[in-house]
C-alpha cells in the first residue's frame, strides 16, 4: 500500500555499525555478553535480488511513530510510512519493483536509502537469508583472573580471596591459548577482562600480559581489546597513564555515593578514581551493582553519573551459587521496578548520549537479538590465576580445563557436565514470551537447579516498554538517524 507520507527513520548510525566492529558497546558489566548479530555488515545494493520482510515487533511510541524491534534486527524508530513499504516486503518482491513503486511519491533517491537502510538494519533480508541463521562467534571473550587479592569487603562478591597472584609466564599461556583457539574458530576478535579480586593490586603483571596480548595479536591479525574491572582504590594519574599507553578501558564499580568525606570508604575512593579518570580523559564505563540495600539511593546515584556523562552499566545483585534463602540484598521485584522507573526518571532528565538499549537493564540487550543470555558454553572463558578455565566467573571453582590443552574454547564448548546455556527456545517459561531474543532467558548460574525463567522476568516485562520509549525519544529529540 502507497503511503504519501515521507517515510522517516531514526536508528543510532554510529552505535549501529559500530556493534559491527566495535566490541566496547557490549555492556562491560563483568559478564560476557554473546556479540550483537546482524547479518549485512556490507552496503546494500539496490539488485534484482527478491527480498522479504524479516519478523519483527512494532511498539507505538507516540506522535504516530513506532519503535520496531526484530530478532537480528536492530532497532529503530519509524513513522507509518516506513511500516507501509516494510508490509509490501511480506510477500517476496524485487527491491527494483518496489523502487519503482515508491518512486514518484517519495523520489528515487530516498525510496533507495530506505532500502538500503532496511536491509542493513536486518528488516529487510535476500529470500535465501530470510530465515534466522546461526552465526559464527566473531569475539571471545576471556576473563582474566589478574589476582584473587582484594583491598575491599563487598557484601555480593562471589570471589574467593586468597593471596594468590597471577603470574606473568601463566598469563601469557592464556594469552597463547586465547589466540590458538581464535585461530583453530576462525573468531577475529578477543576481549580481555582483566579482573580480580582488584587487579590493579597486581598491575605490573597486567601490564606485562596485556603487552604481550597487543604484539602477539598484531602478529596474528586478531584484534584485540581489553579492559580493566577495578574498584577504583588503586588508581592515580600514573596508573591511568600506563592504562592509557596500553590501550585498555577502564571499568569502576561504584554502587552508592559515598555518606561522609571518610576517604577511606570504597564508595569515596570509587568517586575520586571516576573524577581522576574522567580528568584525564579516560572515560571509564560505571558498573553498578543494585542490591535491595542501595534501592533507596539509587536515583541520586544516577544524579551524580549522568551529570559526568558516563557510560553506565547496571547489574542486580545476584545471590552467590550456595545460597539457599534470600540475603538482605536479595531485591524485591516490586520495589525494584520502583526504583528503577525513578533511575530512568533521572537519566532521562540529562538527554544521554548512551543508548537506553543496553547498559540500563541488568543482562537485558536490546540492541539486538540474541538466543542466550550471556556467552558462558559459546564464546566465553574464564581463567583463574592457575591458567584453569571455567564457564563463568561466578563458578571459578569448577574447572573444565586449563589454557595449556591445544583448544580450550572447544573444550569448554562441548563440556556436558558443567553449568549449560540452552537457547531461550528451548527454554518452557520462556519460549512463547514476546522479550525472549532480547532477554535470552535466566543467567545460566542463577537458573542453576530450576532452569526457569529469571527472578527478575517481571521487572523486565515492567521495563522493556519503559526503554524503548525512551531510547524512541532519545533518537528522536536529538534528531539521530
Ligand atoms: S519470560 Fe521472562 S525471563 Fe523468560 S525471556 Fe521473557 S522476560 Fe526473559
Ligand atoms: S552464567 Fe550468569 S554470571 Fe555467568 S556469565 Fe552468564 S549471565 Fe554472567
Amino acid at each position: 500500500m502507497q503511503n504519501h507520507q515521507i517515510p522517516r527513520l531514526w536508528f543510532d548510525r554510529n552505535f549501529a555499525m559500530s556493534a559491527l566492529n566495535d566490541c566496547t558497546v557490549d555492556c562491560d558489566c563483568d559478564c560476557a555478553c554473546p556479540a550483537p548479530t546482524f547479518w549485512a555488515s556490507r552496503p546494500v545494493l539496490v539488485d534484482d535480488r527478491i527480498y522479504q520482510q524479516a519478523a519483527f515487533q512494532a511498539q507505538a511510541v507516540g506522535d504516530g511513530l513506532f519503535g520496531l524491534m526484530g530478532a537480528d534486527c536492530y532497532y529503530v524508530v519509524a513513522n507509518q510510512s516506513v511500516l507501509d513499504f516494510l508490509d509490501d516486503f511480506k510477500n517476496p518482491l524485487s527491491a527494483v519493483s518496489v523502487v519503482n513503486t515508491y518512486q514518484n511519491s517519495w523520489g528515487k533517491d530516498r525510496v533507495a536509502t530506505l532500502f538500503q537502510d532496511l536491509t542493513c538494519l536486518g528488516y529487510l533480508r535476500p529470500l535465501e537469508k530470510a530465515s534466522n541463521e546461526n552465526y559464527p562467534a566473531r569475539q571471545l571473550t576471556a576473563w582474566i583472573q589478574v589476582t584473587d587479592r582484594c583491598n575491599l569487603h563487598c557484601q555480593y562478591c562471589y570471589i574467593q580471596k586468597r593471596n594468590q597472584n597471577l603470574d606473568v609466564s601463566v598469563g601469557k599461556e592464556i594469552i597463547d591459548s586465547l589466540l590458538r583457539s581464535a585461530r583453530a574458530h576462525g573468531i577475529e576478535r578477543l576481549k580481555l577482562k582483566y579482573a580480580g579480586g582488584e587487579p590493579l593490586l597486581n598491575f605490573p603483571t597486567l601490564r606485562a600480559v596485556h603487552q604481550y596480548a597487543l604484539q602477539e595479536s598484531d602478529r596474528q591479525g586478531i584484534l584485540v581489546e581489553g579492559i580493566v574491572l577495578s574498584n577504583g582504590t588503586k588508581i592515580s594519574t600514573t596508573v591511568l597513564q600506563q592504562l592509557q599507553a596500553l590501550n585498555l578501558h577502564l571499568m569502576i564499580s561504584l554502587d552508592t555515593l559515598a555518606q561522609s568525606a571518610d576517604v577511606r570508604g570504597a564508595s569515596y575512593q570509587a568517586q575520586r578514581a571516576i573524577e581522576l579518570a574522567i580528568q584525564n580523559n579516560l572515560i571509564p564505563t560505571v558498573s553498578v551493582t543494585i542490591s535491595q540495600a542501595t534501592l533507596k539511593t539509587l536515583p541520586f546515584l544516577m544524579e551524580w553519573l549522568v551529570d559526568r556523562n558516563i557510560r553506565i552499566s547496571l547489574n542486580f545483585y545476584r545471590p552467590h551459587a550456595a545460597m539457599h534463602q534470600p540475603d538482605e540484598l536479595t531485591l524485591i521485584p516490586n520495589e525494584l521496578i520502583d526504583a528503577m522507573l525513578a533511575a530512568y526518571n533521572v537519566i532521562a532528565l540529562h538527554q544521554p548520549r548512551q543508548s537506553w538499549l543496553n547498559g540500563l537493564l541488568d543482562r537485558v540487550n536490546l540492541t539486538g537479538a540474541r538466543n542466550v543470555p550471556c556467552g558462558v558454553g559459546q564464546d566465553y572463558l574464564v581463567f583463574d590465576t592457575d591458567g584453569n578455565a571455567s564457564k563463568c566467573h561466578m563458578l571459578m571453582s569448577e574447572k573444565v580445563t586449563n589454557c595449556r590443552v591445544p583448544d580450550v574454547l572447544a573444550i569448554v564448548q562441548s563440556d556436558k557436565l558443567g553449568i549449560q546455556n540452552p537457547p531461550v527456545i528451548q527454554k518452557t517459561d520462556c519460549k512463547d514470551c514476546r522479550w525472549s531474543m532480547w532477554c535470552g532467558g535466566c543467567c545460566p548460574t542463577l537458573a542453576r537447579g530450576t532452569g526457569g525463567k529469571s527472578p527478575f522476568c517481571s521487572v523486565y516485562q515492567a521495563l522493556f516498554p519503559r526503554l524503548i520509549e525512551l531510547e524512541a525519544t532519545r533518537l528522536v529529540g536529538q534528531e539521530i538517524y
